[in-house]
This record gives C-alpha cells, structure tokens and sequence, in this order.
C-alpha cells in the first residue's frame, strides 16, 4: 500500500495530525526534538483506500542543527514515501527552517503537500495565504487540535496516492487450489483417491462434470478444496516415463494454478534432488506449502533417524514449511491433510497491521542493528506489510541490508508472528 510521509518541525503538531488523519489517539503526543518514539508507521484508511503513514519525528536523520536535521529528514522522507506532508504552524509562520525545508520538498518527484496547521480561529486562516511563498501550492489549514478541515486535507491526501493493487483482486471466490507434486511412484494417486475415497474419484473422471475436467473437487474435514491439474493421476496405471515427469512443465503449471502446494514426499526413501527442486520452485512461486512424508507404514526407528539428518541438511531452506506424516496405503493421519493445508493458508492470507509491525521491529533493531557496510550503519526506518499471498514485507533503509541480515529479520519475524506453511519475502527499499 502506499506510503505518506509526514514532516515538519518539532512542536508543529505532526504527531496531533497523524493522529487526526489515523483518526484514533495512538502516536505519541509529543514533539520533543530527540524523544524516539517506538512507534512510528501506522495504517490509514479513508474514503475505503488504504495507506500507511509514517510520523517521520522519530527518525533522529543525525544531522547537526534544527534545520540540517529537518531538511535531512524530508530527504530521507521524499525517497522512502509515495507523497510527503509537510506541516507548519501557521501560528508562527513560514520559518527559515520550513523554508529550507520547503526547498528540499520542490525537487521532489513525488507530490508534496503543505497542511497550515493550528488554524484554531478564524484570524489566522487569512495568515495562510502567507505560506504560498513556500512553493508547495496551495496551504491547506487544519486545526489538528480541533479537527478542522482534516477531512478536506484527507480527500487531497488519498487523492494524491498511486492506485494500489488490491489483495481482494487476486483472491477469487470458491474453494481453495491446491496442487499434488512429488516425484513418479511417491504415492500421489494413492493419496488422492485416498482423500476422495475411491468411488468418488472414479466419478470424477467422467468427462462433463461442473468442475473443469484437470480438476477434481475433494471435500475434507467438511470443506470443498480443489486439487488441481489431476487428471493424470486419477489412472493408477501410468507409464513409467513419458507421460509424467518431476519437475516438468505439468508440476510448474499447476504449482502456479494452487495457492497451497502439497510436496509429497517417500519417506521410505532418501530425499532426492529431484524432491528439493521442486520444494525449491514452490518456495520461489510465493506458495504455501505442506509437506507430505508419505508411505510412513514403511518408516522404521532406523529410517526415522536417517530422515531426520536428512531434513536437516536438506530443507535448511523451507524450516518454515508444514509437515505431515502419512500412508496413503494404510490411511495413517490422512485425516491431518486438511488442517495442515488450513494451517498454511492462514498464514498465506496473514497480515500484520503496520503499527504492531513496527513497534517489534524498532526493538529489533535498536538491539541488534543491521552489520556496518563500507563505514556506515544502515538504519531501518520503518516497514509495512506491502502485500499477503504470499506475505511480503518492505523495509526501508539508508542503506543495503545484508542477506545475513534480511535472514535474521526474517527468522525474528516468524518467531514473533507465526506465518508456519508460508514463504515471506523481505523487500529492502533503499533511499534512492
Ligand atoms: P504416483 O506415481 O505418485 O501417483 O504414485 P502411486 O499412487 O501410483 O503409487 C506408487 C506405488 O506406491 C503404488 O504401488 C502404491 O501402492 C504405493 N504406495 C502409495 N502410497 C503408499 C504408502 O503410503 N505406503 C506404501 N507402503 N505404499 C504406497
């Protein structure tokens, strides 16, 4: 979603407008230069469009003096956000500081707009008129105390802000798609018509049925999935090769078709490269994915030790995947398929609201900053939750950030918030 960032000079009152904008009382009431504030991104809806605004008082930009500092904050402001709001106190008028300022925001490529605050009467809203002599365009007066014309200001806001795509335009209605993978032999037929129960699966390779005929719809656990691309694998027999190979377009296809991803697995076997490629592809794909360790009727004490090394040295990548033990022969724990599918699509679709997102992430990172890289310390300013399906999120820093380092937040970020079934992705916005 995109980003508004608010700027101005201590006590000007960014932090009572955010709150107005936010519509709640959460920022932090106080403008004292040097106070860092925990929190400092927070979520925005007005007219029904979301934005994330961000209260650039706590970022301490470092540079020496009043107006050094605040012109390095707009900055910094101007490259990380989709449009900039500039704030002064039409009490006091334009300063040298908010004009140093204003000349900063005129390079900006993005659009920037000026809020007079503290119009508390209406004697001051002719002083306004004044704060043309910024170069911004027109000053829009706001009382942030009294909530005055922040509503005006908000349509000039939203109406500013880049479009952004819509989660609900990737969803579709219906049940949810998933797709069986896994290499010849490993059990996928025996699975499925495990899942539908044989009889069913049988009527579902009657051509002409409601549901496309790659299709087949399984009900489990009282809820309707749809397994996709399966017609290949309701025949039991196939040949040997030929028809269906791992890894081949046919997995890809339907890997792309699924929001959720079932590996599966011989457990009775050493894990291949074959299995790790395509675990790969469903990571790469943004997919969640469950782990199916199947004909586990064959898994003895021994084999379950091997298995374990196994796992450990190969899916160093995907610890976060859902795992499931089962025997599509015996039945064995087929029943757990369904929640763990559930599982990992809760995660898929998680979203974690900016404010908490940043309140952990400013802790994270005053503990544990991100490695010095050619004599400068990179900071991260704030992040947002850009997008689900998978969950992805954006930080953004003066600096690179590391892929140690990106690890690191991801590894942090799960402990605090779950997301077991999904890959996350970690997008580093780097101040131009
Ligand atoms: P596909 O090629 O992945 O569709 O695999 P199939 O479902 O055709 O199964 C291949 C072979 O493995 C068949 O002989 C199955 O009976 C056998 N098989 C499938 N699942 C299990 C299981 O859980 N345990 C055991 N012991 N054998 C299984």
């Amino acid at each position: 979603q995109p980003v508004l960032a608010v700027v101005g000079r201590p006590n000007v009152g960014k932090s009572t407008l955010v709150n107005r904008i936010l519509g709640r009382r959460e920022a932090v009431v106080q403008d004292v230069p040097g106070v860092t504030r925990d929190r400092i991104a927070y979520d925005a809806l007005w007219n029904g469009r979301r934005f994330t605004v961000v209260d650039t008082g706590g970022w301490e930009p470092g540079a020496t003096g009043l107006q050094g500092s605040v012109a390095a904050q707009a900055e910094l402001a101007m490259s990380t956000s989709d449009a900039v709001l500039l704030v002064v106190d039409a009490s006091v008028g334009a300063t040298a500081t908010d004009e140093a300022v204003a000349k900063v925001l005129r390079r900006s490529k993005r659009p920037v707009l000026l809020a007079a605050n503290k119009v508390d009467d209406e004697r001051l809203l002719a002083e306004t008129a004044s704060l043309w002599s910024l170069g911004l365009g027109e000053p829009h007066p706001v009382s942030a105390l009294h909530g005055r014309s922040s509503g005006d200001l908000l349509d000039e806001i939203v109406g500013s802000l880049p479009e952004a795509p819509r989660d609900a335009d990737r969803l579709g209605g219906g049940p949810r798609r998933v797709a069986l993978v896994g290499k010849p032999n490993v059990g996928k037929s025996s699975l499925l018509n495990k899942l539908t129960g044989e009889e069913r699966a049988v009527v579902d390779s009657v051509a002409g049925t409601t549901v496309d005929p790659v299709d087949s719809l399984v009900e489990l656990d009282g809820q309707a999935w749809r397994f996709v691309d399966t017609a290949g694998l309701r025949k039991r027999v196939q040949t040997a090769s030929g028809t269906e190979y791992y890894a081949s377009l046919r997995t890809r296809t339907a890997i792309d078709a699924a929001e959720v991803v079932i590996v599966l697995l011989d457990a009775s076997e050493p894990i291949s490269e074959q299995d790790l490629r395509v675990v790969t592809l469903v990571a790469e794909a943004g997919r969640a994915l469950v782990l199916a360790f199947n004909k586990w009727d064959l898994v003895d004490e021994d084999r379950r030790y091997q298995l374990e090394r196994e796992l450990d040295r190969g899916l160093v990548r995907v610890p976060w995947a859902e795992k499931v033990n089962v025997s599509a022969l015996t039945g064995r724990a087929v029943r757990k398929m369904a929640p763990a599918l559930r599982t990992a699509l809760s995660s898929w679709d998680q979203r974690v609201p900016t404010g908490q997102l940043n309140g952990w992430l400013s802790d994270l990172v005053a503990a544990t900053p991100p490695p010095v890289r050619g004599g400068k310390q990179p900071k991260v300013l704030f992040a947002t939750q850009a997008g689900i399906r998978p969950p992805t999120l954006v930080l953004f820093t003066t600096g690179f950030l590391e892929a140690g380092y990106r690890r690191f937040v991801e590894r942090k970020f799960r402990e605090r918030f779950g997301f077991q079934g999904t890959p996350v992705r970690i997008n580093v916005r780097v101040r131009e």
